[in-house]
């Protein structure tokens, strides 16, 4: 019997049996392999768009304003400010968190609201709103009327900040319109620079000095009129948002002796 004849059939079959089991298991490896590509493949495209998420996310908070509860129509935003103003005059003004809301507004600012406030120190427009900070927009000059630079400060709170209303803001026994109307009066130039307050309440002083009773405060009034109607008139900018109704320009005055803030029609 020859060598061949001799050899049992079944090696030949294992023989062929450990091909297959090489075979096998190079393809099991390859697939393995395969698999472990389309994971890690997986991997870096649920990276990308985590990052892609954690991007969008930083954005949304870039753009989002430091006080969403200031982003209000004007009608809310007078309504606010005299909601204020009301606890401001009861004594029962709010606590405000001066350091949570420092932290906020470190990025940016979203005033609810614009004020044109005279100079003279008992009038705070933060303490008579009850606001915080970052909550008004405040312009102040004795005899509370718009300047070139306050109409420029104005398009900035509007275009810029988005703020929605305008107040004009005079008070009782106002020093500078009272000075104006004895200036006038008395024909007599005050000293320094104070010939330009004059020049810039003049024409409210005039518009009633023919009226009999209370002149300064009737100059007050007009002084408020004359500057909300500048203002809301001020081409290109204050003009075209109020058209497009979302600015409103209004006038009021403040009450020395008890705080209320008085609107005017
Ligand atoms: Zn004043």
């Amino acid at each position: 019997m020859c060598e061949t004849c001799r050899e049992n059939p079944f090696d030949r079959f294992r023989l062929s049996r450990r091909k297959m089991l090489i075979v096998a298991a190079s393809l099991l490896s390859v697939k393995a392999a395969g698999a472990k590509e389309e994971k890690r493949k997986e991997k870096k495209e649920e990276k990308k768009e985590e990052k892609k998420e954690e991007k969008k996310e930083e954005k949304k908070e870039t753009n989002a304003p430091p006080k969403p509860q200031n982003v209000l129509s004007p009608d809310a935003s007078l309504e606010r400010l005299l909601k204020g103003n009301s606890r401001y005059v009861e004594g029962v003004s709010l606590r405000h968190d001066f350091k949570h809301e420092r932290e906020a507004l470190a990025g940016g600012q979203n005033p609810y609201a614009a004020i044109l406030s005279c100079a003279d120190s008992r009038i705070a427009p933060e303490y008579a709103f009850d606001s915080g900070r970052g909550d008004l927009f405040v312009c102040r000059v004795a005899g509370n009327f718009a300047t070139s630079e306050v109409i420029a400060s104005m398009e900035y709170a509007v275009a810029v900040l988005g703020v929605p209303l305008i107040l004009v803001l005079g008070h009782e026994s106002c020093g500078a319109v009272d000075a104006a109307i004895k200036s006038l009066r008395d024909d007599k130039a005050l000293p320094g620079h104070m010939p330009s307050l004059v020049d810039a309440v003049a024409p409210a002083v005039k518009a009633v000095s023919q009226q009999a009773g209370d002149v300064l405060g009737k100059a007050i009034r007009q002084n408020v009129i004359d500057n909300v109607g500048k203002l809301s008139s001020a081409t290109p900018i204050l003009s075209a948002a109020v058209e497009q109704r979302k600015l409103k320009v209004v006038g009021g005055v403040y009450g020395l002796r008890d705080g209320r803030v008085e609107m005017m029609a």
